[in-house]
């Protein structure tokens, strides 16, 4: 149980170190996928799997970061369901109120619309100077913006090697996030829950959501174009987008955003890894530059690409600092937070058949090793007959 302990932690931690690493982190999920789905639904939805969660196609992304992605959200089904799943909860009002309340506490502290481009560690503080050529100075400095914005910064000194290459080497993913608002919550009242899982090629949205306010009021469905789609659909304008699909049921208003556009995200939800970049350099991820420490939701082990993965390495960033400064002692930077007592993650139920069922390969191996064993027993039996074969 222990060494099952370690190797878990290695896989949240350091999946650059799991067994088979660089035989996955080679191999695309596209070919896994090929390795191992044996139906055309079973592929189009595995890749629909890839395209919602990581809004990237399965020939982009390396095996071994997807499985470990899937891995740290706990796993498929905890990562794809609504209900006692990560898309299960909402915030009254909307997530963005964490930052403002967050700003508001913090007053003058919190400076908007500047972009960090300089970071200089060349003298006793750190000096950070923004576009709009304000200067800050501190003794450590945590960068929390995923690692290809990072580019957009200059360093002195230079980055080391293998984090200067790191942040050329993992792109955003692709997602225009759609919401189609309508008078009344039509799909409630027939006993549906607005969630769709839609695979055909023609189709842009992939995956949709019931977005109606908690108390009923705002009926909508929210919907994300994934990656390829993304891409292709990112240059129609708003009106080419909103031509109205007779089969919508009239919606009264339309919301998209492309956050493919945005400057400072690069795209949306979080940086992926293509094959080859976890195993050479996954272990720079969260390692710190002098006195540069390095937060974001890609440098976390537990719901990384969440907003929960932000705030966890939020807390261990300035933890590793608060170590540095000797307020706390090294066991303490890998604090974990408690299991939530209001939104505990249940088990989920699964049938006998689930959890038992060998997969069709698994199946056609124990074909083979059962029909040679039965082929070398029936072969010993005869010669033992014959007396080829005698009782020792
Ligand atoms: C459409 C969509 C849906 C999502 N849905 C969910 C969901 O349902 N649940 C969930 O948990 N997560 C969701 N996410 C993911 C979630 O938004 C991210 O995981 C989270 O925002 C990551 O937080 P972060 O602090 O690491 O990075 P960010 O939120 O990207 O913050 C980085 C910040 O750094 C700033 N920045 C960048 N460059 C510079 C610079 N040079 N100088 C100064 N500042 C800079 C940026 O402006 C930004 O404010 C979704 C994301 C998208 C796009």
């Amino acid at each position: 149980q222990q060494s099952m302990g370690r190797l878990c932690l290695w896989f949240f931690e350091a999946p650059w170190k799991a067994p088979h690493a660089e035989e996955w982190d080679k191999m695309t999920m596209k070919q896994l996928f090929d390795k191992i789905c044996w139906t055309s639904s079973a592929r189009r939805f595995a890749t629909l799997f890839v395209n919602v969660n990581v809004t990237s196609e399965p020939h982009e992304v390396s095996a071994l970061w997807f499985l470990w992605y899937v891995k740290q959200c706990g796993g498929t089904m905890r990562i794809f369901s609504t209900t006692n799943g990560g898309q299960e909860r909402k915030f009254l009002g909307g997530s963005s109120q964490i930052s403002e309340c967050m700003a508001k506490e913090l007053g003058e502290r919190v400076k908007m619309e500047s972009p960090v481009y300089k970071i200089d560690q060349t003298g006793d503080m750190v000096e950070v100077e923004t576009l709009n050529k304000e200067t800050y100075k501190a003794k450590y400095v945590i960068v929390a913006t995923p690692p290809g914005l990072n580019l957009k910064m200059h360093f002195n000194p230079e980055l080391p090697p293998l984090r200067n290459q790191l942040i050329h080497r993992v792109p955003m993913g692709s997602v225009i996030k759609c919401i189609v608002y309508y008078r009344e919550n039509f799909w409630r009242k027939k006993g549906y829950c607005g969630t769709m899982v839609i695979e055909e090629e023609e189709a842009p949205i992939g995956l949709t959501l019931d977005d109606t306010k908690p108390d009923g009021t705002v009926p909508a469905i929210m919907g994300f174009i994934l990656a390829r789609k993304c891409r292709k659909l990112c240059g129609l304008t708003k009106e080419e987008s909103t031509n109205p699909q007779p089969s919508l049921s009239q919606p009264v208003h339309y919301e998209e955003k492309n956050w493919c556009e945005e400057e400072y995200s690069g795209g949306c939800y979080t940086a992926y890894f293509p094959p080859g970049i976890l195993t050479q350099y996954g272990k720079v991820l969260r390692e710190p530059v002098g006195r540069l420490y390095f937060a974001g939701t890609e440098t976390a082990t537990e719901w990384s690409g969440y907003m929960e993965g932000a705030v966890q390495a939020g807390e261990r960033a300035a933890r590793e600092v608060m170590y540095e400064m000797g307020r706390i002692p090294q066991s303490q930077i890998w604090q974990t937070e408690p299991e939530s007592v209001e939104v505990p993650a249940l088990p989920f139920v699964t049938t006998f058949w689930e959890r038992n069922l060998p997969s069709v390969g698994g199946f056609i191996n124990f074909l083979g090793v059962a029909s040679v064993l039965s082929v070398a027993t029936a072969a010993g039996m005869l010669a033992y007959q014959k007396g080829l074969l005698t009782r020792s």
